[in-house]
C-alpha cells in the first residue's frame, strides 16, 4: 500500500520515497504526492529522480491493494526497485486541478438538492452534470460562484465513521460515483466555518485551502443533456 501524502497536505509538491515495484507500465512507491486519477480528477504528472537517473511521469492511476501507479512517459527508463527517489509533481497543473475541483464543490453549493450525474475536472476547463428542475442563467451561476469564491471560506477535511451515510444519505450529491465503503471511515470535505457548511460531502480529491484561492471563474456554457439534466462548463478566468 502507498502512503497518500496529498490526503493530509494537498500543497506538497515533492517528497522522497522508496521504489517498491518498477517497470515500463508503472512504478509503485512507498509514499507519494501524486494524485491517482479518480472522482473526475486527472492523475498527476511530473518526474521521479534518483541517484543515476530520472523518469518523466505521464499519468498516475490507482493500482491494486491501495497502491498508486506512476505511469512513466513512453520510452522512459524506470528506476530500480529499492532506489530512493525524489518525486516531484507538475505543480501548476495540479494547482489548476485543485482550484477547479473546489469550484465544482461551490457549484454544488450554489445548486442545493440537485443530484450530480457526472463530472470531469481539467486544468483548462471542467464540467458538472446536474439534474436541475429550475435552470439558472449562465450569468446567475457565474456571479454566484464568484461570490462564494471571493468569500474566502476555509476548505477543510475530516474523517468520520462511514455509518454517517446511513443516517444522512443526503450528504452524497453524486449519483454516478458512490463513496467507497468497507473501510469503516469516510473522508468529508467541508467548505465554510459556520454552523451550516456551504458544502459538505464525501470526497477523496485535492482542494485549495480557502475558496479565495479558486480565483475568478467563468461559466462557459450550459448544455441540455436530457429532460432535466444540464452540463455546466466552467473555466478559470485568470
Ligand atoms: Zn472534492
Amino acid at each position: 500500500m502507498t502512503d497518500l501524502l496529498f490526503r493530509a497536505n494537498a500543497t506538497l509538491r515533492t517528497a522522497t520515497a522508496i521504489v517498491l515495484a518498477s517497470g515500463p507500465d508503472g512504478i509503485v512507491l512507498d509514499r507519494t504526492v501524486f494524485y491517482p486519477r479518480s472522482g473526475g480528477q486527472p492523475g498527476d504528472t511530473g518526474s521521479l529522480a534518483w541517484d543515476g537517473g530520472q523518469t518523466a511521469i505521464a499519468d498516475t492511476i490507482k493500482g491494486e491493494a491501495d497502491t498508486v501507479i506512476h505511469v512513466p512517459a513512453q520510452g522512459a527508463a524506470p528506476p530500480p526497485v529499492g532506489a530512493a527517489v525524489t518525486a516531484t509533481l507538475d505543480r501548476p497543473r495540479r494547482f489548476a486541478h485543485m482550484r477547479m475541483h473546489t469550484a465544482l464543490h461551490l457549484l454544488c453549493a450554489l445548486l442545493p438538492g440537485a443530484a450530480v450525474t457526472g463530472g470531469q475536472i481539467g486544468a483548462d476547463k471542467s464540467r458538472l452534470d446536474l439534474d436541475l428542475a429550475v435552470v439558472p442563467t449562465k450569468e446567475e451561476i457565474e456571479s454566484g460562484l464568484n461570490a462564494l469564491a471571493a468569500g474566502d471560506h476555509p476548505v477543510t477535511t475530516e474523517w468520520v465513521d462511514e455509518s454517517v451515510l446511513d443516517t444522512n444519505p443526503a450528504l452524497v450529491r453524486t449519483l454516478s460515483v458512490k463513496p467507497p465503503r468497507g473501510t469503516g471511515r469516510l473522508r468529508l470535505v467541508r467548505i465554510g466555518a459556520g454552523e451550516t457548511p456551504i458544502d459538505l460531502q464525501p470526497c477523496g480529491g485535492t482542494h485549495v485551502a480557502r475558496t479565495g484561492e479558486v480565483g475568478l471563474l467563468r461559466v462557459l456554457k450550459i448544455e441540455n443533456k436530457g429532460r432535466q439534466n444540464r452540463r455546466i462548463a466552467v473555466a478559470l478566468a485568470e
